[in-house]
């Protein structure tokens, strides 16, 4: 996977603009939503905000239908004035303030996440006429980035708070989240299970009650390292284990079917370009050399925090190195004064022997994730810039 040849066109004349930078190619986040929805026939896709909240992103995936999944107020507002009507926002955070609900029930929106009675309690007040989807806990076994623990109660917690949900007469859902960057095509299938079962107990009820809504997160991954397989194989998982687990309970028909990418519709359509500052040695007789770059934890790449998100680095000199010039370990930094921004120090990665101060390296597979996690201002570095062709 090659960037995109208008992100190359981009990069071959960028030589003039200040790094560290992202640019993005919002016709290959089109391609994504596309190859997603083919993938994914049976869902509706909203798109997690949070992994690129740029707003030439969200009007490329508004004029492909897409759905939208936000963390907080701020997100909400930024899809209202981007045009997207409210009845396609979900607010999928499982933690919000009571206001925030409120606010969010207000301008429209009637779908929201919990995982816990107190916040099904705030839902209930707050948002009364509302489907409320219960998130369940996923080990995140199989993923990079593994979101565990955080978010989600046991499936014995969630069956006990949906009926409580539906006493209330809130329409009910379910949802989990496999753990972001996540290589295994199966890992939807034991939550899955999990969300067929709860829908069999709530049709159990002497009155009862359909499940509205099953929501089976994100985790469809970008290309970093490691290879990982065609969209379509999750599509195939997803569809079989559906089959396996909702057929015998609904025949033909199945709950709503929502799915939440965000890396999968942004990471690959993005690049980010930084700039050697130094490459040093601590002591002359090192083999690994640390390479500093004008770009670090706080100015993006917080995915690198215990080396899980591991990225693909393009140098000006790899083509030399095909033509056999060597290359050594490295240990690659960020500019900043924390010992903190260290991005790779365990994982081995090697780098031409000929690079230098003030070579350009791209940053393979970038748009997800990166623009918003710069901080505003550490050290009194600009926080990172996008640019969106
Ligand atoms: C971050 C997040 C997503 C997106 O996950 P990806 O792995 O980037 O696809 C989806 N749903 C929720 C609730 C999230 O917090």
């Amino acid at each position: 996977m090659h960037p995109s040849a208008k992100l190359e066109a981009f990069l071959a004349n960028s030589s003039h603009l200040q790094t560290p930078f992202v640019v993005v190619d919002t016709d290959v986040v089109a391609q994504r939503y596309d190859a997603l929805q083919a993938a994914l026939p049976m869902a509706d896709l909203f798109y997690a905000v949070k992994a690129n909240p740029g707003r030439p992103v969200l009007d490329t995936l508004i004029a492909r239908g897409s759905f939208f999944d936000v963390a907080s107020v701020g997100e909400i507002d930024l899809c209202l004035n981007a045009g997207v009507t409210p009845d396609r926002i979900s607010y999928g955070n499982t933690i919000k303030k009571r206001g925030h609900v409120e606010y969010a029930y207000d301008q429209g929106v009637r779908l929201f996440a919990f995982d816990a009675e107190p916040e099904l309690d705030k839902l209930s007040q707050a948002a009364p006429e509302a489907t409320v989807f219960c998130r369940v806990l996923c080990d995140g076994k199989g993923a990079e980035w593994p979101l565990s623990r955080k978010f989600g109660c046991d499936p014995d917690e969630a069956e006990r708070l949906l009926h409580l949900a539906a006493d209330r007469g809130l329409k009910v859902g379910v949802s989990f989240h496999v753990g972001s960057q996540q290589g295994n095509v199966e890992a939807w299938d034991a939550a899955l299970e999990i969300a067929a079962r709860l829908a069999r107990s709530l049709m159990g009820r002497t009155e009862p009650v359909r499940l509205d809504v099953v929501n089976v997160g994100g985790g469809f991954p970008g290309i970093y390292q490691r290879e990982m397989p065609s969209i379509e194989k999750y599509g195939e998982a997803i569809a079989a284990s559906l089959a396996r687990h909702f057929g015998p309970l609904y025949g033909d028909y199945l709950p709503r079917i929502i799915a939440e990418p965000g890396r999968y519709l942004v990471a690959d359509a993005g690049v980010l370009r930084t700039e050697v500052v130094l490459v040093s040695r601590k002591h002359e007789m090192d083999e690994k050399r640390w390479v500093y770059l004008d770009c670090g934890k706080f100015s993006g790449l917080a995915e690198t925090m215990e080396e899980a998100i591991r990225y693909r680095f393009r140098t000006p000199h790899d083509e030399a190195v095909e033509n056999g010039a060597p290359t050594g370990a490295v240990i690659i930094a960020g500019p900043s004064c924390d010992s903190a921004d260290v991005l790779y120090e365990k994982t081995d990665y090697r780098m031409p022997i000929a690079l230098a101060e003030g070579d350009f390296i791209d940053i393979i597979s970038t748009g997800a994730y990166t623009t918003t996690y710069s901080s505003v201002g550490f050290n009194g570095f600009a926080p990172l810039k996008d640019y969106y062709i």
